[in-house]
Order: structure tokens, then C-alpha cells, then sequence
């Protein structure tokens, strides 16, 4: 039954890459991890440290990464005064 309602609402289960537990996530919002508070961090939820995580480790394995992130940040600050509807459709 509950399963039958995940599903009719459009929820997947996943793993959280950050801390193991299985949470669920709506189809159109992707994420590896959940929002569960962070231990020790309560203003901070999985989903915040997992980005950190993955961007810090690209930083540390990939340098080209913080060259990349910079030029992109301009590129998406350029982009958002054409508006959300193109930003939605070019959504990766
Ligand atoms: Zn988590």
C-alpha cells in the first residue's frame, strides 16, 4: 500500500550517499542524498554536505574543476535574466 502510493505519487526510493539511509525523492528533483539533519549539524542536511563532498573531491582529483565552476557561475549569471523557462528546458 505504501509502495502503491509512492509510486501513484511519483517518488522513487533511493540511498543517501551520504549517510546510508533510503529516503524518497520526487522524479522531477534529482539528488543522491536526503535531508536528513547532519549529526552535530543540525542547520545543516545530508544534501548540503553531499555537494560539498563531490565538489571538494573533483577539486582535489581534477584542478581544471575550480577553473570550470568559476567560468560556469558567470556563464549562469549572464543566463538568468533570460528567464526561468529556458533555464528549465536546458535543465542537465
Ligand atoms: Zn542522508
Amino acid at each position: 500500500m505504501i509502495l502503491r502510493k509512492v509510486m501513484s505519487e511519483r517518488y522513487l526510493p533511493r540511498k543517501c550517499d551520504y549517510c546510508g539511509r533510503y529516503f524518497v525523492l520526487k522524479r522531477e528533483f534529482y539528488s543522491n542524498c536526503c535531508k536528513r539533519p547532519v549529526k552535530g549539524q543540525p542547520d545543516k542536511c545530508c544534501r548540503d554536505l553531499c555537494h560539498r563532498k563531490k565538489f571538494n573531491d573533483k577539486l582535489k582529483t581534477a584542478p581544471i574543476w575550480s577553473v570550470y565552476h568559476k567560468a560556469y557561475k558567470a556563464h549562469t549569471a549572464g543566463r538568468r535574466k533570460e528567464g526561468f523557462k529556458k533555464r528549465a528546458r536546458t535543465r542537465a
